[in-house]
């Protein structure tokens, strides 16, 4: 078994090779920590934990790094405008330090919930200020650099023939402000900072000294050079990122690694995924449709289920995200949740009513270990399912279809349940739904309703109830707890008073 990617750089799909077999080195651009995770991020995380799952799962050593900026990007690609981090400050009113201590936190808690491996190295900007100011000085030994005055320490991308090779960059016929605006004193519009220094009069938060200036910052790009090339060496196997970054800042990572290292090339392989948009449109403020993970849970969703949706799309192609999409993931997760529970019963028939109990509580705390089959003990069929689902993994990460064989398994009845627990184990260490830890009650789809928009029918059915509590009689309303139940309707008395939910599973009559 052997994986297909697609190479940015190449713009195909390659077998992949890595440099030192079995060693894998791999660099994840991270976030920047000025703001809380949104789901856009989360996809494109979740996808970067799918290719490590599936590389450690074919035996590789990977040692996966990925940085967290904290300082240094600006709010415009063409070296301009504020950083981040001293605009989020105001924003939050916290100092740059602690709002970058408050997103990465939120960053980790977000990954989590996603149920993503956490990364072998977690490197900040800040953390790396000599391994930076050292490469940008290589690269002014070098000749690649000239200063701007009051500005910074900018490469001279004319230096390098091969300069825009993975974005394709057609540099005769770049126009300055198609891609960026032209910063006075750059001799070459595609031009980049590496360094920069504080403007006169500007009181920033995070300055260091630098040979150049007192006060003064590193670039955005050159972190991701210094940083992978610390932890993985001047040259390494997997670069990712989202599709935004390859015109500008991996088209820079790429300039800096191969100006200052001399070694060709940089990075084997480029990976980069697509955007998330929302109910047809761009996620933006003005919308008001930037969801973050805790958004979504308190929806009454569970993280699975949108791992579940991100997973139902190739990681190149566009995913347009839809509420009721998700409600059917969490539907179908819940039925195959239910489903595992039922296998792994009988599977067990000497098993007494106490496991089946436990089993309706959701838990069942038998090892998952019990179901795992050796490739040998397998049926046929059971053994093309599993060759289907790796062919579909393996090629360039398919992973739409390779869900769609996990769903197979699942409703095939020619498959035994123990077969299909040994399928969904093996399946599951890169799908990372956590299906042998999920319980259908976690899964259960709910939200808060509104008391005054309920149907005629159930109101009268809470009102009844109310009686029935106000009378004592605790019998009555339990039956009437359960009737509502039937019409999809969860009741909760609380202190605050009768709070209603709704289920997924509706049965509401068409005439209510
Ligand atoms: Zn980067």
């Amino acid at each position: 078994m052997s994986l297909r990617l697609y190479n940015t750089m190449s713009r195909q799909v390659e077998e992949f090779r890595p440099l030192n077999p079995p060693k894998v080195g791999l660099y994840a651009c991270g976030p920047t920590v000025y703001d809380y995770t949104h789901i856009g991020h989360l996809r494109k995380y979740v996808m970067d934990d799918v290719l490590v799952r599936v590389l450690k799962y074919l035996g590789y050593q990977v040692t996966f790094v990925r940085n967290i900026t904290d300082v240094g990007h600006l709010v415009s690609d063409g070296d301009e405008g504020e950083d981040k981090l001293e605009k989020g400050s105001r924003k939050y009113k916290l100092s740059a330090w602690d709002l970058a201590k408050k997103f990465e936190d939120y960053f980790n808690y977000s990954m989590r919930q996603m149920n993503t491996l956490p990364p072998d190295v977690s490197c900040r900007a800040t953390e790396h200020i000599p391994e930076q100011l050292e490469m940008v000085e290589t690269l002014e030994k070098k000749g690649y650099t000239y200063t701007i005055l009051d500005d910074g320490v900018y490469f001279d991308t004319s230096k390098l023939p091969d300069y825009g090779k993975l974005a394709r960059l057609k540099l005769d016929k770049l126009k300055v402000g198609a891609r960026v605006t032209k910063l006075k004193g750059k001799k070459n519009p595609t031009d980049f900072a590496l360094w920069k220094f504080e403007k006169k009069g500007q009181k920033r938060q995070m300055v260091w000294e630098s040979p150049w200036a007192k006060r003064s910052f590193p670039g955005w790009h050159i972190e991701c050079s210094a940083m992978s090339a610390k932890y993985l060496g001047e040259q390494f196997d997997i670069h990712t990122g989202g599709v935004d970054h390859i015109a500008v800042h991996h088209t820079n990572e790429i300039a800096q690694a191969e100006a200052a290292f001399e070694k060709k090339p940089f990075v084997k392989y480029w990976v980069h995924h697509n955007f998330l948009q929302i109910e047809g449109k761009k996620m933006s403020k003005s919308l008001g449709n930037i969801y973050t993970i805790d958004d979504i849970l308190k929806k009454g969703y569970h993280s699975m289920a949108l791992r579940l949706l991100f997973l139902t799309a190739h990681y190149r192609s566009e995913l347009d995200f839809y509420f009721k999409n998700l409600a059917g993931m969490q539907k179908a997760l819940k039925k195959l949740v239910e489903s595992i529970a039922r296998w792994k019963i009988e599977d067990l028939p000497a098993v007494s009513s106490r496991l089946v109990g436990m089993q309706a509580g959701g838990r069942l705390k038998i090892e998952d270990r019990r179901w795992k089959l050796e490739e040998k003990k397998m049926s046929k069929l059971a053994k093309e399912y599993r060759k289907r689902f790796w062919e579909k993994m393996l090629d360039d990460l398919n992973t739409p279809e390779a869900v769609a064989v996990m769903w197979q398994v699942a409703k095939d009845e020619a498959l035994s349940g123990k077969e299909k627990l040994a399928l969904l184990i093996d399946f599951d260490q890169v799908l990372g739904l956590r299906l042998f830890k999920l319980t259908p009650d976690e899964l259960e789809l709910q939200s808060q309703v509104d008391i005054n928009s309920l149907p005629p029918k159930v109101k009268e059915l809470l009102k009844k109830r109310q009686q029935a509590r106000k009378e004592k009689n605790w019998q009555e309303a339990d039956r009437l707890r359960d009737k509502l139940k039937e019409f999809g309707y969860l009741v909760e008395d609380t202190a605050e008073g009768e709070k209603v939910k709704k289920t997924s599973a509706v049965i509401l009559p068409s005439k209510a």
